[in-house]
């Protein structure tokens, strides 16, 4: 599984960042420092709406 990439959006200030799914550390908005991915050793938490998912190639 090469996992894949996810388009988030932050709850709080609606940036949209990219997100690698199997997150090795904790994923900040770049705007306002929300926590958008929490890792879990596997795919990560996502706190956001997903907007989109890319799947790594
Ligand atoms: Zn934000």
């Amino acid at each position: 599984m090469p996992g894949s990439f996810h388009k988030v959006a932050c709850p709080d200030c609606d940036n949209e960042q990219i997100v690698f799914g199997k997150a090795a550390s904790t994923v900040a908005c770049a705007v306002c420092g929300h926590t958008l991915a929490e890792p879990t050793g596997g795919e990560a938490i996502l706190e956001g709406e997903v907007v989109e998912t890319v799947e790594a190639r």
